[in-house]
């Protein structure tokens, strides 16, 4: 037998935390690392936070699961926590940001076809947009690196340059129901899509009658400073997921959509066995309970703003490495002049965790719970790691 009994998909690094701690994370032989990853923009608590803990372990002990066939008087709070603080009307539960993606689509679907237009099944999407690995979600991406090896897919989506209005306007036609988009790409390289682009986006779907989706599994809840991304841009969508920070580290996510929206979405047309169990509903309320707060969600903006100074005065010293910042809040993309997955990986043996992004981007996405120190860790830690970093050659 030569295939590892963990399936070999990944390109695991020699990194392998045991436990985890506020902003650092240690392995058996106690080596730590400062974690600007946080799994990736998983952890916004940080590790171990008291708070989460507590309420998964009480919810454990009370009930674990329910089947989605009888009243789940917990997920219906949490429902409605959600629609209090959106623009959505309505929240189905899943278990990853893939099936919140899987939601969202079908919720589109269902959403022409209970009004009689069964043409309308595509969606325009953008490139270097990642919105999960599942057949539906790698069906609508133009990536090669995730489509390889799974043709043939559906025809379900025309993809675009990303930010490229003139071409969304153009590619409109009668196949086309929604439009899905990262509010600020995260896989793609940490680009934000700036308040014209998706204000034109909003405005093309109320033109021509369609949704506009947005995919906010890595940009929203709390990490730019504001609850969900599309606050920075007075744009609101008909359909949003979130998942990765919503439930603290904890599997969950979720899929909001407006009661228009939401207009097939009918009973028998979506489940899931687990979704919105109760264990995960206490996740995401004792998440919420930390970062749904106006004194938090202005320390990330301000911890945000910390960080990106300093890595903009850490930049001249090493000006052959790094060329500049960009981001909002505590989702922040250094970007360099050379391949980034390298100099992550160095990065690691100097103590520090971030994670590589399309576009030569070294994302830093810390704990939403960081101070001061640590943003001063982290540079200091970048810093060493850029004096003993020899570009590699290309062969
Ligand atoms: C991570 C991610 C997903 C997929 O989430 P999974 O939980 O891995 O299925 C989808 N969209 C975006 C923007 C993401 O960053």
């Amino acid at each position: 037998m030569t295939i590892p009994a963990m399936m070999p998909v990944y390109g695991r690094c020699d990194v392998a935390p045991v436990r985890g701690e506020g902003c650092y994370l240690y392995d058996a032989q106690g080596r730590e690392w400062l974690d600007f990853a946080s799994g990736i923009a998983v952890n916004a608590l940080g590790h171990s936070h008291p708070h989460l803990i507590g309420a998964i372990q009480k919810q454990a002990a009370t009930l674990m699961h329910i089947s989605n066939l009888y009243g789940a008087p917990d997920q219906a709070r949490v429902a409605q926590r959600l629609v209090d603080r959106s623009f959505a009307d309505t929240v189905f539960f899943t278990n990853s940001g893939a099936e919140a993606l899987e939601c969202a689509i079908k919720t589109c679907r269902r959403h022409h076809t209970a009004a009689g237009r069964p043409e309308k099944y595509r969606l325009l999407t953008f490139s270097n947009a990642f919105h999960g690995r599942t057949m539906t979600t790698i069906a609508v991406t133009d990536q090669a690196k995730l489509r390889d090896g799974f043709d043939p897919l559906p025809d379900w989506a025309t993809v675009l340059p990303f930010g490229d209005l003139e071409a969304a306007t153009a590619a409109m036609d009668d196949s086309i129901g929604g439009i899905l988009v990262e509010p600020i790409q995260g896989e793609g390289g940490i680009r934000p899509g700036g308040h014209a682009f998706l204000q034109g986006l909003r405005d093309l779907c109320d033109a021509h009658g369609i949704l506009l989706i947005f995919d906010e599994v890595q940009c929203g809840v709390g990490r730019t400073g504001k609850l969900f991304a599309y606050e920075h841009y007075g744009v609101t969508p008909d359909i949003m997921t979130l998942a990765k920070g919503i439930g603290g580290g904890f599997p969950v996510g979720a899929c909001l959509a407006t009661e228009n929206a939401a207009s097939g979405m009918v009973v028998g047309t979506h489940g899931s066995t687990y979704g919105g169990n109760p264990l995960a509903m206490a996740a995401i309320d004792a998440s919420l309970d930390v970062i749904d707060t106006p004194d938090f969600l202005a320390h990330v903006t301000a911890m945000g703003d910390r960080l990106r100074q300093s890595l903009e005065q850490m930049i001249p010293n090493h000006d052959h490495l790094f060329d500049y910042v960009r981001g909002v809040g505590l989702m922040l993309g250094l970007k360099m002049k050379s391949d980034s997955r390298a100099f992550v990986g160095h990065a690691r043996d100097h103590g520090i965790l971030t994670v590589a992004a399309g576009d030569n981007v070294v994302r830093l996405l810390p704990p939403l719970i960081i101070e001061e120190r640590h943003i001063r860790e982290c540079v200091e830690k970048l810093s060493d790691a850029a004096r003993a970093y020899a570009v590699p050659q290309a062969a």
